[in-house]
């Protein structure tokens, strides 16, 4: 390797930036490996000082900080600071700018990116066909998908081939009904037609092809479509499904993003507007969003109440068909049951409530395992938790702004945990999904139900300590068991942790959300691999299925 050409004139400075293996320039003899084990006591110097100063400004004397300091020392910034007034230690990555499209995405389960990923890919396909000038239109005899690595891999599980033809029929992934994806997986060999200018072609699955699984792919997740004149492609695009729902395309560049009009980073921060500066918690969250997004008001609450409607109509299906979910678990719904036995129960008021909650959960959790249409809040595995808590609201007549207020506050939960956390049952077991899910839950209740600040945030902290720790372990790789059951729950402890909260003294709680959001970061990181959505340990090896 090349010494580096660029003289670093500071230690101090220069080698927290350097890069090379073998350059001498600070005059240590060192190599970037012991470089960054100094830079690392360093960066653990600075955090202890930045953590002991704000032990001393929360009048805490506790002085077991080295667990978290050892958390962040593993970062390469040297410039930590203190959140808020607690000793959580954090390292600063600007504020907050994911906006609610991009968090609550709609489309078809059971995984983001393999279905939700793949239909949304394929409607953007078909969005830009119906675009194309007509003399290339009328030369058109066929489309064809073609699915790479992961999504070809797993793919047929996940029912990827038929999300993907439904887009490619110009089903919109919000809409899509749930006859039209269950027809297209009951009749393998039904022909569509599809129109497109002047020209009708006819599709089937067969159009979606499982193409190579292992190759020099850009994402492991990669797709191309292609509008053909027999063997001619007359229009091609590569699009990758990059997770979370999320799609781009070769050449696809990030849209730029306004800047928040009261940054935060963390619970905090966003207190700080709320309480110092009376700033309501809805008022704050929509004028972030408006400034970030560049929409029009009118239009979030459209796309608010699009995503309620989704919601909804998932845990009503979901309560009325039964059914053994696919897959090789053979599971057997259980929501409508449920919903049915409450008419003549003798559980009394709390197993009523309970069970009602549950249901909810159980509901739209199954539809989730259906591959139906589902809203990402805040991933596939835990979708069945915002919806049911959206059901009870929307049964004791909550007004829809107040439910619009109750979505902002659960959405600042998911990007608090995002932005410090993960949301992904791959980094961070379940907590970073259901967890998450059932913290949202509880932020919505409060807010929905015309709490205060602090018992919003100390409702959403309440539910995501309970959920510290939970494993990713799937049985048989299906988002089932423990999934759906585990929506259910955390549904039902997002009200339990409303109602402890919403009791209490606020200021007495001794744990704040930050404090909680860190130690999920600091939990996921020491968990091990196996409770990583592998399917390699806990319940996904103890379950034999036969
Ligand atoms: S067990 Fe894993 S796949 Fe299932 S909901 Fe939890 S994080 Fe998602």
């Amino acid at each position: 390797m090349k010494k580096s050409t660029k003289p670093i004139l500071n230690i101090e400075d220069g080698c927290i930036k350097c890069t090379s293996n073998t350059c001498n320039t600070c005059g240590s003899g060192i190599t970037r490996a012991e470089n960054t084990h100094l830079l690392s006591r360093r960066t653990f110097g600075h955090t202890m000082l930045a953590a002991s100063a704000g032990m001393f400004l929360a009048g805490c004397n506790r002085s077991k900080l080295a667990p978290v300091a050892e958390a962040v020392s593993k970062t390469d910034s040297a410039a930590a600071a203190v959140a808020g007034g607690s000793q959580i230690v954090t390292v600063p990555k600007g504020p907050i700018l994911t906006v609610l499209s991009e968090f609550y995405k709609m489309g078809p389960g059971p995984s983001s990116s393999h279905t939700m990923g793949p239909m949304r890919i394929t409607y953007d396909f078909y969005q830009r066909l119906i675009k194309l000038p007509e003399d290339q239109l009328k030369r058109a005899t066929g489309l064809k998908v073609h699915l790479f690595g992961s999504l070809s891999a797993t793919g047929k599980g996940h029912g990827t081939d038929r999300a993907s033809l439904a887009g490619l029929l110009g089903k919109s992934p919000a809409e899509c009904p749930p006859q039209f994806l269950d027809d297209l997986a009951a009749n393998p060999d039904k022909s569509y037609k599809l129109t497109l200018g002047p020209k009708t072609l006819d599709l089937t699955l067969k159009d979606i092809i499982f193409d190579e699984t292992k190759g020099n792919f850009h994402h492991p997740n990669t797709m191309t479509c292609e509008l053909l004149a027999g063997t001619e492609k007359i229009y091609e695009l590569e699009y990758y499904s990059v997770g979370g729902g999320f799609i781009e395309w070769k050449g696809y560049q990030i849209p730029e993003k306004g800047q928040p009009k009261y940054p935060y980073e963390h619970a905090n921060e966003l207190k700080k507007y709320l309480i110092d500066d009376k700033i309501p918690l809805g008022k704050l969250l929509l004028e972030n969003e408006l400034a970030i997004s560049g929409k029009g008001e009118k239009e979030i609450w459209e796309f608010l109440d699009q995503v309620a409607e989704v919601m909804i109509r998932g845990v009503e299906t979901g309560l009325t068909v039964e059914s053994v979910l696919p897959g090789p678990i053979k599971l057997q719904s259980k929501a409508a049951e449920m919903q049915r036995n409450l008419k003549n129960t003798n559980k009394g008021e709390a197993g009523k409530a309970i069970t009602r909650v549950a249901s909810y959960g159980f509901a739209m959790g199954e539809e989730n395992a259906r591959g139906h249409i589902i809203v990402t809040a805040p991933t596939a595995g835990s979708a069945g938790i915002i919806p049911a808590v959206l059901k009870s609201l929307r049964d004791l007549k909550t007004p829809v702004e107040k439910i619009r207020e109750g979505f902002l506050a659960a959405a600042a939960i998911g990007y608090l945990c995002k932005h410090n956390a993960t949301l992904s049952g791959a980094e961070g077991g379940c907590q970073a999904e259901v967890g998450v899910g059932s913290s949202m839950g509880a932020a919505m209740i409060a807010q929905a139900l015309g709490e205060g600040p602090k018992v919003v945030s100390n409702a959403a902290e309440s539910a995501l300590e309970h959920h510290l720790g939970m494993t990713c372990d799937p049985v048989a790789g299906y988002v089932q068991v423990p999934c759906i059951e585990r929506c259910a729950y955390g549904a039902v402890k997002a009200w339990t942790a409303y109602c402890i909260a919403s009791e209490e003294n606020p200021e007495e709680r001794r744990v704040d959300l930050d404090t909680t959001i860190s130690a999920m970061a600091l939990t996921a990181r020491e968990m091990n691999s196996k409770y990583k959505e592998t399917s390699e340990g806990g319940l996904a090896v103890s379950v034999v299925l036969c």
